[in-house]
């Protein structure tokens, strides 16, 4: 975050007025994302998107809402209540979905993909009375199916959690990794991320996780992203 404050740069969350783009960016701007809903990105990030005046989105896990993870590892890690949550969209933090259970929505039924991704949006919607119009694919798992499903759901668009095409309903995000250096970083989050990633789309693969969660923040491209 620091350097990104050093760089002249802001994070944003995920909001209405912000439009993503194939190919356009904003150099000044990039949406920071947050999977989950860990109680360690309210214990530690959060104080210091405040202390930059960032923002960014959680997407949520619902029914594991103030919880433990239960998923994609056997080590258990405590998950957000709504109190954090309302905390957070109080300030400005974007809150939408990652499903009520975290599966792979390839892999169920047609009915209980449904089922997940409605009443996952549903229930933020209701605790928090702000739209929930985004989902992030658990395990970035997705197919055109899931992406009709997404949008009959009521959704404007969707994240998967690595290299897509970037159309609507499969943006394409970079995962920011504890292991990345300066270098893979600043290439993560600059303005040429757009047309590095298309020219080396088969090289920068290795950099994105691509059936898994990510842990920490992943970053996509703005086209333009109004006022706050
Ligand atoms: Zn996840």
């Amino acid at each position: 975050m620091r350097s990104l404050h050093e760089r002249g740069m802001r994070a944003e969350g995920l909001r209405r007025d912000v439009v993503i783009g194939p190919t356009g960016v904003n150099e000044r701007c990039l949406l920071l994302t947050f999977d989950d809903g860990y109680l360690d990105t309210y214990q530690y990030a959060f104080p210091i998107l405040q202390r930059y005046g960032f923002s960014a989105t959680v997407f949520l896990v619902t029914d594991s809402i103030g919880k433990m993870r239960h998923w994609g590892c056997s080590k258990p890690v405590p998950l957000m209540g709504w109190a954090h949550i309302k905390e957070m969209s109080a300030y400005g933090i974007s809150f939408h979905s990652h499903t009520c259970t975290h599966p792979d929505l390839t892999a169920i039924s047609h009915e209980r993909a449904s089922y997940e991704l409605i009443y996952s949006k549903k229930t933020i919607e209701d605790k928090l009375g702000l739209p929930a119009d985004y989902i992030a694919y658990p395990f970035g798992a997705f197919n055109r199916t899931v992406m009709g499903l997404a949008e009959d759901a009521g959704y404007t668009d969707a994240y998967a959690g690595g290299p897509t095409a970037n159309e609507r309903f499969c943006r394409e995000r970079f995962a920011i990794q504890s292991s990345d250096g300066k270098l893979r970083f600043r290439l993560k989050t600059n303005a040429w991320s757009s047309w590095v990633r298309t020219l080396c789309r088969g090289r920068l693969t290795s950099c994105h996780p691509v059936t898994s969660c990510a842990d920490g923040m992943t970053v996509t491209s703005t086209a333009d992203t109004g006022s706050r």
